[in-house]
This record gives structure tokens, sequence and C-alpha cells, in this order.
């Protein structure tokens, strides 16, 4: 550890008002014999400075149990009244001193003391809000409860059903299935992730993440108290940090791969046109440029329905339920009241 300056701290005498005491030095009043209260002890002024020469640091000073006498940590028994002092507690230190600017604020025994009582004080307990808190958490429960009964009624607005008979109308259905082209196809990616057989690659720089940096440091004169009536005073510094772009090579390129191309549809409308996929030509086969191959496919069956007060529904459903609804049978089904949706997964028979 390096070397660090040490100065004494002040204490001014609570008996005779001597101010300016050292604390290292002066144990006890040399105008009255009154002994060092380590509660009282502060920093000095710049001018009134007094470098600590040679003394060891043996660590805080130990309040002696019995007189409160602030003894050094080395000491076994009570400078003061003999008492022994070996599990004695260390003497509370004062917050430390941090330099706004060059100058330290002018500092006191006064000063000591609040903070020493803000120190032992227990966290304050959040204050209440002006103007009663009660009150303002009784229109919060009242405003929560308002909002929770218009959203459970909106919300059984929303999926309120009613019965209603209803009456196949007809049906449709349609599929489809989706054909894919090995093609050249234009794209970018981050250089390390091109994919085999890129071509006609082309790479710009673009920004790609952040990372922190270090930007200097944030310094600060700071003033220790050693507790044994002493204090260090040093730079204590922070490392800043800014966020900078981390730039990778974006590319263009080219690469032959599958690629949706084209739909082929068949539909029909009426149950007796038997559903069935639509003939695929495909312009030719294997993983050529040009060559297609079939992709994903998709069926979707309709009914149509007429209620009883003559209003149009309809709904998709599985081929196989699709299948066993002829035309102009009849059905009750929940319509939702707003919505006016058939719930075609609750059909009943009437
Ligand atoms: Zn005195
Ligand atoms: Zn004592």
């Amino acid at each position: 550890m390096a070397t660090e300056a040490r100065y004494e701290m002040l204490w001014d005498c609570p008996r005779c008002e001597t101010p300016k005491l050292l604390g290292l030095t002066h144990r006890h009043c040399p105008n009255c014999g009154g002994a060092q209260d380590p509660t009282k002890r502060y920093f000095p002024k710049e001018e009134d400075k007094v470098a600590v020469g040679d003394h060891p640091y043996v660590g805080a000073d130990k309040a002696c149990p019995n007189c409160e006498t602030p003894n050094a940590a080395a000491a076994e028994f009570c400078v003061n009244c003999g008492s022994p002092i070996d599990d004695a507690k260390a003497v509370a230190l004062r917050s430390e001193q941090v330099a706004a600017g060059r100058q330290f604020t002018e500092d006191s025994a006064r000063n000591a003391r609040e903070d020493l009582e803000a120190q032992r004080r227990p966290p304050p307990p959040p204050p209440p809000k002006k103007g009663g808190g009660g009150k303002a958490l009784i229109v919060g429960a009242l405003v929560l409860a308002i909002g929770l009964i218009v959203c459970t009624g909106l919300g059984a607005l929303l999926f309120w059903k009613r019965e209603s008979g209803v009456t196949v109308a007809g049906h449709t259905w349609a599929r489809e299935i989706a054909i894919e082209r090995y093609q050249a196809v234009s794209d970018t990616a981050w250089k390390d992730q091109l994919p085999s057989g890129a071509r006609g690659v082309s790479c710009t720089q673009a920004e790609r993440s952040t990372q922190k940096v270090a930007d200097g440091q944030d310094c600060a004169m700071v003033r220790v108290d050693k507790g044994d009536g002493s204090f260090s005073e040093q730079e204590k510094c922070t490392t800043k940090y800014r966020e900078e772009p981390v730039y990778d090579d974006k590319c263009s390129y080219v690469s032959d791969r599958w690629k949706a191309a084209r739909t082929e549809r068949a539909g029909g409308a009426a149950m007796t046109d038997t559903p069935r996929w639509p003939a695929v030509a495909l312009a030719c086969t294997g993983t050529t440029l040009g060559c297609e191959r079939e992709g994903s496919r998709k069926e979707t069956y309709t009914v149509s329905f007429t209620a009883d007060d003559g209003k149009a529904l309809g709904c998709d459903v599985e081929q196989a339920k699709w299948s066993t609804l002829p035309v102009g049978s009849t059905w009750k089904a929940p319509i939702g009241v707003l919505s006016g949706a058939i719930d075609c997964g609750a059909l009943s028979p009437i």
C-alpha cells in the first residue's frame, strides 16, 4: 500500500472550550485536563492541518466501556480509569469527507456530532404524501374497483352469447400448395454468417453492437478518519465508461436457394364437389436453377349458415366436421351478441 499522508483530527474541549486540540497528540485537554471525546473529532481547515510524523497507525481507538475515554487500539487497560478494554468497541468514525473541487469544506465539532447522529439514526420511513395519504389510497382503490367492474363488464359483453337456430346454407373448400423455385436470391448477412456458396459478395462497415470502453477517471481528494485521532488524505478515482459502436462487415450477396415462387389452388362451392389437391406441374425437378418443388400445403373448409333471424353466418371447420353438415340441416349454435360470430365448435342438434 502506498504511504498516505496522515494528519491530526481536531477536537474542541467541551469543558474549557479550548478549540482545535490535536486528536492524536492531545488525548487530554492541555488546558484543563479534560478527556478527549472521540465523537467530537473533526477535520481541520487546510491551514490548520498538522501532519502526523512517524506515529505508527495501530487501528481505530477503542472507547473505554466504563468511562468512554478513547484508548489506542493496542491498549489493554483504560488510560483514564484502568478498566480492561480488550473487547471494547472501536470509536465511531467520521464519514469520508470528499473535496468539492480542490477545497474541503469547513468542518467543526458540531458537524461531527450531526454526522454521528445521522449514522446512528435508522433510515427514516418514506414520508406520507401531502394532503392525507389515506384519502389517496381510498381513491386509488375505488378507481381500481371501478376499472375492474368496467373491464369485467366489457369482457362479459365481448363473450356474451345467445343461442340461435341455424340452417346450413352451403359449403366451400379451398386447397393450396406453395411451389418453391430453386433460384438466385439477393440478401444481406454479417460476413461471419454468409451461407456457403454465397457469390457477388460486397461488404461495407456497419454498426453491429456496442461495447463499454474506459474513458478516463473521475478523481477526488478524500479524507478518511482513521479513528485514532488522525485522518489520511488520499485521491480516490473511479473509471468512467462510455458506449462505443462495434463495426463489422455487412455483406450483400447472391446465393442459390429454394424460395416461394407461386401457389397452386383448387376450390369448390359444394359438398358434392369432392375436395382435391390442385394439379401441380413443376418446371423441372432436382436442385438446379429454375427447377421447382412442392412446399407447404393449406386447406380450408367453410360452412355457411342462415340464422333464424335471416342473418348469414359462416365458419371454418375441420374437413371431417364439414362433411357431416348437409345443406338444409338445422342446428342450435351460440352466437356472439357483439361479434355476431357463430361458434361452430358448439353446434348441437335441435
Ligand atoms: Zn479543556
Ligand atoms: Zn476508562
